[in-house]
């Protein structure tokens, strides 16, 4: 078990926190605080118990000095004093003197938000290359250095794995809840154990199927990546989604394990993304200028059927192309039979939330995952660098 913050005495001290407040800003508005509000609860139980908060946080990509403005944390610290209800200090330099200065007069309580990490970047990218001078400089300000950044703990950078190895450390509440639900449904011994994949291209989640196919019981496939293991079979896919160098990857996972993966029996097809025209059909009946962009309603049914006495699930990715009303009804279907029959499901990785948001109601669910990248990388076994620096209790 990982040591938390829970198990340090914050009183007195001064702790580093690695939150993660990238979030959506336009012209110096936010448009979806949804990550500050997530970051609140951390933060206010270091200031509750007595210590002082010194925020790290990225936003955005700095490349070169025309990133610099728009990705200025200032706004982030005005709405996060608007929502803790304490004034929340903003330094606009990233290191030197009148940021240690700021610090060292910080009091009990107090709440300093650091400008974006990333800065740091236009200098021989110190920040994402974990440079370990910049990050002991990070370390020298506090007592303390907790992970509360969740969706960039599968990066090895100076704000989390750098200052991680330099100061007694622990996660958040955020980063808690998402390792505990992660390990929970991959390591609990319920079974059938059913995993759905979605979503776009086969080649981003090889290594997810690779870990996972050993370890469930079902693999149902659908979303575009269903379409390259179905030409794997010999299928016309017309113009659907197809990754080519994934193709003998498909074969060989069939080849080995074709009794475990569900593949769609029949599918939406439309002849361009913008259509509004389009017919169902059977996989066998796709013509050249087609693409699938939904399971059809045999395979809505088909899919059903492998999860009925499923005990717990892992869904990554969409059924289809969800944005569009036309083709999200096979995506709809299934979150719609998850959540009424409360199979304990776990989703994400990639792009799932926004699907979820869009077609169902997250808190129904067993564990909505907010880290994209970091799920994924989670889900192919990896241990993720953010957590991995993190001492064991
Ligand atoms: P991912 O981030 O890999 O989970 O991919 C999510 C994206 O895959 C979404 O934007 C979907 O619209 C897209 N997608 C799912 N199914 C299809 C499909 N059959 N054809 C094209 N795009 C699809």
């Amino acid at each position: 078990m990982k040591r938390t913050i829970k198990d340090f005495d914050l009183d007195g001290k001064k702790v580093i926190i690695r939150c993660d407040l990238n979030v959506p800003i336009k012209d110096g508005i936010i448009s979806d605080d949804t990550r500050i509000r997530a970051s609140l609860r951390s933060i206010r139980y270091i200031i509750d118990n007595g210590g002082t908060a010194i925020i790290l946080s990225h936003l955005g990509k700095i490349k070169e000095e025309n990133d610099l403005e728009k990705n200025n944390l200032y706004p982030v610290s005005v709405r996060l004093s608007e929502l803790l209800g304490v004034k929340v200090k903003f330094s606009n330099e990233t290191r030197g003197d009148n940021l240690s200065n700021m610090v060292n007069s910080l009091n009990k309580g107090e709440v300093l938000l650091i400008q974006n990490t990333r800065y740091e970047d236009l200098d021989c990218k110190k920040e994402s290359s974990c440079d370990m001078d910049l990050a002991s400089y990070w370390a020298s300000l506090g007592d303390i250095f907790i992970n509360d950044a969740y969706g960039t703990c599968h990066r090895c950078h100076a704000s989390n794995v750098g200052v991680g190895k330099l100061l007694p450390n622990g996660i958040g509440f955020l980063v808690m809840e998402e390792v505990s639900k992660l390990d929970s449904i991959m390591n609990e011994d319920s079974h059938p154990f059913v995993v759905i994949m979605g979503g776009a291209k086969v080649s981003d989640k090889i290594k997810v199927i690779d870990n996972l196919i050993t370890k469930c019981d079902k693999l149902i496939i659908g979303g575009g990546m269903a379409y390259t293991f179905l030409k794997s079979k010999g299928y016309n896919i017309g113009t659907s989604l197809l990754d080519n160098e994934s193709i003998d990857f498909c074969q060989d996972m069939l080849d080995r394990y074709g009794d475990k993966i569900i593949l769609p029996i029949d599918t939406v097809v439309s002849n361009s993304m913008d259509s509004n025209d389009y017919r169902v059909c059977n996989i066998d009946d796709i013509h050249d200028n087609e693409m699938g962009l939904d399971i059809g309603p045999s395979s809505i049914s088909l899919f059903i059927d492998n999860l009925k006495d499923a005990k717990r699930v892992i869904m990554n990715g969409p059924m289809g192309l969800f944005e569009n009303d036309n083709y999200s009804k096979g995506t709809k279907a299934i979150y719609d039979y998850i959540v009424n029959n409360n199979i304990k499901c776990l989703v994400g990785g990639g792009d799932s939330v926004s699907s979820i948001n869009k077609l169902s109601d997250s808190s129904k669910f067993y564990h909505v995952s907010t880290g994209g990248g970091a799920t994924l990388e989670y889900l192919e076994g990896k241990i993720l660098p953010g957590i991995g620096v993190i001492n064991e209790k």
